[in-house]
């Protein structure tokens, strides 16, 4: 908080947002928001709460009763979390999860903003997406929240490959709703079956890696096979921002493809919380310089 001093920063009238997930330490979601309500003299503070799903409910009864204005969710909490709110947006039922949470007067609200994040990064890295092809690779929490969000915002065709693992049986059931739901063509595949990908690959316009490769403990790791998958007219963003630059995105490079990291996720995710609690746009480019 710069030379403010706390006593004059925090006084009787400042209300709190919070983070509640486990590990959290590392966020830098605090300096997100505590600089953006700095910045447009909100009164609110920013603050992590080491919170994992055995004291969840706890936690949740607690921020209502203390009418916390609202808080963001991360692992392990993004899904369990959605059984103790009232109500949640469309985007978080389909994804069976939440990031954002908006009290109300005592209503809680849930959503998940990963996918406008995602959305929005793409748009402002003047990358056109509607009518377009997509593959997207993962189906875990941040995959399922894009690839939802992209069928919602006009995406023609989306492939999606996952390993058989825990997330494969959740992503044929989101697949299935997606086609039920939107004008979206969405295949699932599995993630060994290398012919189709890259059939699907050479076929498409974006590619987003929404896995948990490039990131400790698999940096270094890429979750497609080799940059033989990629052609120099494919945009590729990594969801991962730490490290900045993915071997993925190396790949990428030596085949010449537009590519970028999650920073701008990461960015826009935060600013659609932010509008979301404070009724006002995040100064995006303001807290852009301050973080990265
Ligand atoms: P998650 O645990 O819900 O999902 C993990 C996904 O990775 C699953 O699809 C799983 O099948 C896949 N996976 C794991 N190991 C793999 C491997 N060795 N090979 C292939 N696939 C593998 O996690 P999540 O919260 O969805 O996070 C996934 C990624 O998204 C992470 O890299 C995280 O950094 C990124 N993320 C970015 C933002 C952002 O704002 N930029 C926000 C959330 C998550």
């Amino acid at each position: 908080m710069g030379k403010i001093a706390i006593t004059e920063r925090v006084t009787g009238h400042t209300e709190l947002i919070g983070l509640i997930a486990y590990p959290i330490r590392h966020s830098m979601s605090p300096t997100m928001h505590n600089e953006a309500f700095k910045k447009l003299g909100l009164d609110y503070v920013y603050v992590c709460f080491e919170v994992d799903n055995s004291t969840l409910e706890d936690t949740v009864k607690g921020l209502r009763a203390m009418k916390v204005r609202g808080w963001n969710v991360s692992m392990p909490n993004k899904g369990p979390i959605t059984q103790y709110l009232d109500k949640l947006s469309p985007v978080s039922q389909i994804v069976g999860a939440c990031n954002t949470v908006v009290n109300d007067n005592g209503v809680l609200t849930g959503t998940i903003t990963d996918g406008t994040g995602a959305m929005r990064s793409l748009k402002e890295e003047g990358v056109e997406y509607v009518g377009k092809k997509m593959t997207i690779v993962g189906a875990g929490g941040a995959a399922t929240a894009i690839l939802v969000q992209a069928a919602l915002d006009g995406v023609r065709e989306i492939a999606v490959f996952n390993r058989r693992d825990e997330f494969f049986p959740k992503a044929e059931k989101v697949v299935a709703q997606l086609n039920e739901q939107t004008e979206c063509k969405v295949t699932l595949y599995d993630l060994a079956d290398h012919a189709s990908l890259k059939r699907e690959l050479d076929s498409s316009d974006i590619y987003i890696d929404g896995t948990s490769c490039g990131m400790k403990p698999l940096e270094g790791v890429v979750a497609i096979p080799d940059k033989s998958y990629l052609h120099k007219e494919l945009v590729v963003m990594d969801t991962v921002y730490a490290p900045r630059q993915t071997e993925l995105m190396r790949w990428a490079d030596e085949v010449g493809c537009k590519n970028f990291n999650g920073l701008g996720m990461m960015l826009y995710q935060g600013a659609e919380a932010f509008k979301l609690w404070t009724g006002k746009d995040m100064p995006v480019d303001f807290i852009r310089d301050v973080l990265f």
